[in-house]
């Protein structure tokens, strides 16, 4: 499932390739993609529009046509590939260079939308910082962590708290904090609450600079993987020996989401 890295260098990506071309025309291939407007006024209302600028929040896309915007939400199988061709694409949007921006989904679970005011959308509305922002401070997460009888890791994927990280960052983020999945938020002392504050920073810049993690149907805005993979500590190792000391790296399932750490070096 795409986390914040993927989903801002898809962004990065469609800086580079798409801004100031029209959308042509669309083809929409499984109307319950488009949740707003209805699909013939979807249809009629991006074409013929200049994309302008591209966004993110959390892990939402935000491609800016004309005065609208098309809100694009991956969830956990979407792609937005860029190719000379229609792909298996669910929507699929005829730029003006003759390409095609094509939204792939396995699942179609993804939701794409058109509207004037995205900063209105309730889930948009509902959501925490943003981990990358200056605003986001370690005297925030602090004030985030207290009094939470949560678990660390279910809080970190909190999008009211913070907006966009997800199961696979989350236990990197753990991992390299030396904070175990299970602590409870508030318990954490402030040096483990500055490690957590600085790995989450670290981690989601590492993502990004990696062009993602390519675990299960993710890619950049070409089709092709990112490199973060390779930097994996933790995340789908089960029983593998831990980078650091060697113990089997451990899953277990927390808040309903499969967790893996090493029991060791997380405390
Ligand atoms: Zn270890």
């Amino acid at each position: 499932m795409p986390e914040l890295p993927e989903i801002e260098t898809i962004k990065r990506d469609l800086e580079d390739i798409v801004i100031g071309k029209r959308i042509e025309g669309v083809e929409v291939k499984v109307a319950k993609v488009i949740k707003e407007p209805r699909v013939e006024d979807f249809i009629k209302g991006v074409q013929g529009k200049e994309i302008r600028e591209i966004l993110r929040r959390g892990k939402v896309l935000i491609l800016r046509v004309s005065r609208q915007y098309l809100v694009i939400h991956l969830r956990m199988t979407g792609q937005i590939v860029y190719s000379d061709k229609q792909e298996k694409s669910k929507v699929a949007f005829l730029l003006s260079d003759g390409k095609y921006l094509n939204f792939l989904d396995q699942r179609v679970m993804g939701e794409i939308r058109l509207l004037k005011d995205w900063q209105e959308l309730p889930f948009i509305k509902q959501m925490g910082l943003e981990p990358l922002d200056k605003e986001f401070t370690l005297r925030r997460f602090q004030e985030i962590l207290k009094g939470k009888k949560t678990k660390i890791k279910p809080l970190l994927m909190e999008q009211g708290f913070i907006a966009g990280i997800g199961n696979l960052y989350a236990a990197e983020i753990l991992f390299r904090a030396k904070v175990s999945p299970l602590r409870c938020a508030d318990s954490l002392t402030l040096t483990e609450i500055e490690k957590v504050y600085s790995a989450i920073k670290e981690v989601l810049q590492e993502g990004i600079r990696y062009r993602g993690s390519s675990v299960d149907t993710c890619r950049d805005a070409h089709g092709e993987k990112g490199n973060f993979g390779e930097r994996i500590k933790v995340y789908g190792r089960e029983g593998k020996p831990c980078f650091e000391c060697g113990n089997p790296i451990k899953k277990i399932t927390l808040a309903g989401r499969g967790t893996y750490f090493c029991s060791r070096c997380q405390k």
